[in-house]
């Protein structure tokens, strides 16, 4: 089994069943719905037919809605601008009329304010750059640097600059809707930057007694700042390299990557690292050397999950991007430097102490498995956290959500089972169940944490199983 989880953005190239079906067979754990692009009725139609072929195949996958965020764009343009080096683009704001040939509004009131004339300005991912050469009423006209066709809805990036956007805009509250709609399992919140932003989300989550899990992206300078308090507030992070890429010296984004890794295991948090893993195969059938080190680079700092955004929403070789990065996943987790991992957490509470003891126990005794029941999932995701080198740990729970939201934790293979009041009566539910599947054959031996019913009294035990 990999132990590293593959996230999939959807997209046309990926959307119909069958598509999806061979995804899911492939191992993909999460599929991502990203607002910027998405609309409402495509999302519904196809998280339910997500709901249904993951019914059927028996594959546990759970749903993450990426909201588009406090972020710079342009508006539509009847068809996209051919741009040359050295024309003139009119960026305008509060509806003012351009007065170049070129011009197209922008949703940033103070786009102007902000701008230095001489600046650079970066369009579409940095695939667009032009100069600010002269600020008009409302209106800043830039020359292009580097010539390509400029779409609808592009993003502009302005490094360094604390952009006054609200945490969450109006687009955003309606696409929260959406995923407790579509009782999603994850919210990834965009261009995070400080505890406060993910604080707000929290409230609306906790208002509407949903269990909608915040996944926190960084994505510029100020969330890097305030990486610690940030991660600290989220359920989960992602290291969103596409902006990040842009908006800090490109030569810092690899410190940031493996410091945000760290951080998050030391916190005990999921980390995702996203975008351009394998962006050379939205056009071309294998990736480039770069790309399989890239992947390796972030098992070998031992990310819980990595990502793929337009090689499946878009690309032309989506099932053989997912089957590559299971490839490679696998094969850094056999190495020694993966399972080496010792998280340098102090557990303080009881419960962490249990949970920190059940991993030694596990690394010790080198049992096939950690088996664990879990209700809120809790404790699933701290053992994990803990990457222990005995794989996998499976995960049961009563709830389906508990179980899906555990796709995003390192090495959790997570499995629902009905509940019962005598705690003897679910241990050997589990174990049968593991049994059943083939996971464990008779003389291999698991690390159990469950609850125990001795005589009168419930104890919590850690205990070596071996099978029959
Ligand atoms: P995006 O976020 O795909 O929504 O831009 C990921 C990233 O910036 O890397
Ligand atoms: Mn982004």
């Amino acid at each position: 089994m990999r132990r590293t989880k593959i996230i999939a953005t959807l997209g046309p190239a990926t959307a119909s069943p069958p598509m999806l079906e061979a995804l899911m067979k492939l191992g993909v754990n999460i599929f991502r719905f990203n607002m910027s692009h998405a609309p409402h009725d495509w999302v519904r139609k196809v998280a339910k037919s997500i709901r249904e072929i993951s019914a059927k195949l028996n594959h546990e996958v759970a749903l993450l809605l990426d909201t588009q965020g406090p972020a710079i764009r342009t508006g539509d343009v009847p068809k996209p601008f051919d741009l040359q080096v050295g024309d003139w683009v009119s960026f305008t704001v509060k509806g003012q009329k351009g007065t170049v040939q070129i011009t197209v509004d922008v949703n940033y009131p103070y786009l102007v304010e902000d701008i230095e004339v001489g600046s650079v300005v970066i369009v579409d991912n940095g695939l667009l750059r032009m100069e600010a050469i002269e600020k008009r009423e409302n209106e800043l006209v830039c020359k292009v640097l580097t010539p390509g066709p400029m779409g609808s809805r592009r993003h502009i990036n302005l490094p360094g600059v604390d952009v006054k956007l609200p945490a969450l805009t109006e687009k955003d509250y309606k696409d929260i809707e959406l995923a407790f709609e579509c009782n999603m399992d994850f919210i990834a919140m965009s261009f995070v930057r400080r505890r406060a932003d993910i604080d707000l989300l929290r409230g609306i989550i906790n208002e509407r007694k949903s269990e909608l899990r915040i996944v926190a992206k960084i994505e510029d300078q100020m969330a890097v700042r305030n990486l610690e308090e940030i991660i600290a507030a989220c359920d989960g992070l992602m290291i969103a390299r596409g902006d990040l890429g842009i908006e800090v010296p490109y030569e810092e984004l690899p410190i940031i990557q493996r410091r945000a890794v760290n951080l998050c295991l030391a916190a005990v948090k999921p980390v995702i690292v996203a975008t351009h893993l394998l962006e050379s195969m939205i056009t071309n059938p294998s990736p480039t050397r770069a790309e399989i080190t890239d992947i390796a680079n972030a098992v070998f700092e031992h990310a819980d999950a990595i990502m793929l955004s337009g090689e499946t929403t878009t690309g032309k070789y989506p099932l053989e991007c997912v089957e590559i990065m299971d490839r490679i996943a696998k094969r850094i987790e056999q190495g020694k430097t993966v399972g080496s991992y010792i998280n340098p957490l102090e557990p303080k509470t009881a419960r962490e102490k249990i949970n920190a003891a059940t991993v030694y126990l596990a690394n010790e005794t080198k049992a096939v498995g950690i088996c664990v029941y879990s209700h809120t999932g809790t404790k699933a995701r701290f053992i994990s956290g803990l990457r222990p080198q005995v794989a996998p740990i499976y995960a049961f729970t009563h709830d389906a959500h508990v179980a899906r939201s555990l796709s995003l934790n390192f090495g959790v293979k997570a499995q629902v089972i009905a509940q019962d009041p005598d705690p003897n009566v679910i241990l050997l539910k589990m174990v049968e169940n593991l049994k059943r599947h083939g996971y464990v054959k008779s003389g291999e031996s698991l690390v159990v944490v469950s609850d125990l019913a001795v005589g009168l009294e419930t104890l919590h035990a850690i205990h070596v199983h071996t099978i029959h």
